[in-house]
């Protein structure tokens, strides 16, 4: 795999669920043609050419270096690290980043720093290991469908949806927290499918996120497409309340943001359970987890 150095790793993040965040690799095998917005905005500042360019990902080999320079420093003002929002961590088939991401994992919990962790690819079972990966750590597979020739088109080279699924589920199992991100979701005229279906694949995670499919055109031509996400946000919200399960409707996708969901991911589960103990009467799993 070819190889760049980075002056710097850990950086606050933007992403309005999110705290700091790291990227090690540049670039993505996964290649989404949702299209990737990590690949157009790459492009747009000149730091890659092509989707060509942008498939073969680089691996930030002084990763672990710079966490030793900067881990110290920002130790102090880091509530959860995010992996990743630019690539992905366990990019399906690429044994080299997943190596690193571990070893970035387990540097951070070391340090005594939470992990949250989102990929379209495959977790590895060594995360069950509780003494060498932190059981605070939070793990999210992205799944917006389960129909494969929709995968096909739109994100052609990440892990099969029921691979995906399963890996997710081996965590859970293992008593590990999981979160799914259904992001983005596309419309109809895109693939024709039950979100009620697809939310009781998933049942058994801790936390949903869902989000409206942007800088896509055809999202436009699909009639009604605002009231579409209105009913899909609705239905997500209606599934988690019924379940407990925690959520986020991601900015932009309901007519009206709920900003009271947005620190889903920075309030760690063990912290909403103590708060549920004290208030039991006023306090949906939804309200806790803000
Ligand atoms: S997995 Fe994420 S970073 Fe990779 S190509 Fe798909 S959208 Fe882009």
């Amino acid at each position: 795999m070819l190889k760049i150095k980075r002056k710097s790793l850990l950086y606050k993040s933007g992403v309005e669920y999110a705290d700091y965040c790291i990227n090690h690799v540049e670039g993505c095998s996964h290649g989404c043609k949702f299209p990737c917005y990590a690949m157009m905005m790459k492009k747009r500042c000149g730091i890659i050419k092509d989707y060509q360019d942008w498939i073969k990902p680089k691996i930030v080999e002084n990763a672990l270096e710079l966490l030793d320079k900067e881990i110290p420093k920002l130790k102090h003002k880091i509530e959860v690290v995010h992996l990743c929002f630019t690539t992905d961590p366990f990019m399906y088939g690429q044994k080299e980043v997943c190596d690193l991401t571990l070893k970035i994992i387990e540097k951070l919990n070391r340090n005594g720093i939470r992990c949250t962790v989102l990929t379209k690819g495959i977790y590895p079972k060594e995360l069950i290991n509780t003494k060498k990966y932190s059981p605070e750590n939070e793990y999210a597979i992205t799944l917006v469908s389960l129909n494969e020739n929709f995968k096909r088109n739109f994100e052609p080279y990440t892990a099969p949806y029921e691979q995906r699924v399963k890996a997710l589920k081996y965590l859970h199992d293992h008593d590990l927290k999981t979160w799914i991100s259904m992001e983005p979701y596309p419309t109809p005229n895109l693939v024709k499918q039950n979100l009620k279906q697809i939310l009781e694949k998933i049942k058994f995670v801790d936390k949903i996120i869902f989000g409206k499919l942007n800088y896509n055109v055809e999202v436009s031509k699909c009639w009604n497409n605002i009231k579409f996400y209105e009913e899909c946000a609705n239905t997500v919200i209606k599934f988690c309340n019924k379940n407990t399960t925690g959520y986020h409707i991601k900015y932009g996708t309901q007519k009206q943001d709920d900003k009271q969901t947005e620190k889903i991911l920075i309030k760690p589960v063990l912290q909403t359970i103590n708060i549920f103990d004290y208030q039991p009467m006023k306090l949906d799993k939804r309200n806790v987890v803000c």
